[in-house]
């Protein structure tokens, strides 16, 4: 079945602030909530499409992607499978919040977590953008520690049970309010919610279990990318806790300008100055391309600002369906600096017009002189 777009399923207008965003996301979902429709498979449905949507839509670098690339922007990164709930437990507890804490997170809050997403900003040229290059990225993220084997204690020993939540890293306590009694839960103060106790701390890593490393990622950048575009690299980032998935690397692609063309979409602009003896005479271009040089006439009688396009020589489709075309706009360029001699053969040039030569310049002044007469 196709996907709703986003926008859609939560109701809301493409520009809409973070607030409005939210507003609409909590009345569905306290509408759609499985606790409010038991049983009701669609209901479940919803809920999951709404969470869904409010997922990508509430992070800028998602909400970004899905509304450059649509669903294929951020397919398979949403994180729930099983386990990945990521920027789900935020949900969770803003809805645990607004039910008054009526119903238990907990379960979530000391689950797997995935790891967090890094993102690298790489610089490449207008080239690489066209037709695509292999790179290497440096980037710093957290592995397991070595001598530990991410576990955070010291060789030889070991974690320990945490005794005071038997290793659940979480309390229950029961609180009376006029609505009754509710069971409440909260994290564990001596083992802060980890359910276990590091009593020596593996040296390496201080006990956290992890350690900083540089790491070299091989990036193969397809051709037809734009400056923003965004290559996601699934896993490459952060290590998740207790099991769950690693985070993503996404690149963000940042092109350099280039010193004479100019892209728009797949086309490229690029303005060559002539001569105005080039342009009354006509005569015979070199003209860069991204393939290398190009020979191109130009008429006698060319004017300034004419485009004309070399059919195929712009920027590859980043899907492949062909390439854009390169336009070439003839800017004719008036001395600004001339000798007594080349002023004198000018005046001479000029004394041998007449009136008709320019044609534009006529129809101009003969309007002119109708209008004024
Ligand atoms: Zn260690
Ligand atoms: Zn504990």
């Amino acid at each position: 079945m196709a996907k709703r777009d986003y926008y859609e399923v939560l109701g809301i207008d493409r520009n809409v602030d973070e607030k409005e965003l939210k507003r609409a996301y909590r009345k569905l979902a306290m509408k759609y909530h499985p606790d409010k429709n038991p049983g009701d498979k669609e209901a479940e449905e919803k809920f999951k499409e709404i969470n869904e949507a409010y997922e990508v839509l509430s992070d800028s670098e998602k909400k970004a992607r899905y509304d450059q690339f649509g669903h294929a922007g951020v397919d398979g990164q949403a994180g729930f499978g099983a386990g990945g709930f990521g920027g789900f437990d935020d949900i969770f507890s803003d809805i645990f919040d607004m039910f008054g804490g009526g119903f238990s997170s907990s379960r979530r809050r000391n689950g797997p977590k995935k790891g967090a997403d890094l993102r690298y900003e790489l610089n490449i040229t207008f080239e690489e953008a066209a037709f695509g290059a292999k790179k290497e990225v440096n980037i710093k993220r957290h592995e397991n520690c070595k001598k530990c084997g991410g576990t955070g204690a010291k060789e030889g020993t070991s974690k320990k049970t945490c005794s005071n939540c038997n290793g659940t890293g979480e309390v229950r306590y029961a609180q009376r309010t006029p609505l009754g009694q509710f069971v409440n839960v909260k994290p564990c103060d001596a083992c802060g919610g980890e359910g276990h106790i590091i009593e020596s701390p593996c040296e390496s890593c201080n006990g956290t279990g992890k350690e900083l490393k540089n790491k070299t990622i091989q990036i193969k950048i397809p051709e037809g990318v734009d400056n923003g575009s965004v290559i996601s690299l699934r896993g490459e980032g952060e290590p998740g806790e207790k099991g769950g998935p690693s985070g993503d690397l996404y690149i963000i692609l940042r092109v350099k300008p280039h010193e004479l063309f100019k892209r728009e979409g797949n086309d490229i602009i690029c303005e060559v100055p002539i001569t105005f003896t080039q342009a009354a005479l006509g005569d015979e271009l070199i003209i860069p391309t991204l393939d290398g040089k190009v020979k191109y006439k130009i008429p006698e009688g060319t004017q300034s600002g004419t485009v004309f396009r070399l059919r195929g020589k712009g920027i590859p489709n980043m899907r492949g369906y062909g390439r854009g075309d390169h336009y070439v706009k003839i800017i004719v360029e008036v001395p600004k600096k001339l000798n007594s001699k080349q002023k004198e053969i000018l005046v001479k040039f000029s004394e041998v017009m007449d009136e008709d030569i320019h044609e534009q310049r006529k129809t101009f002044f003969d309007k002119v002189k109708e209008i004024f007469k």
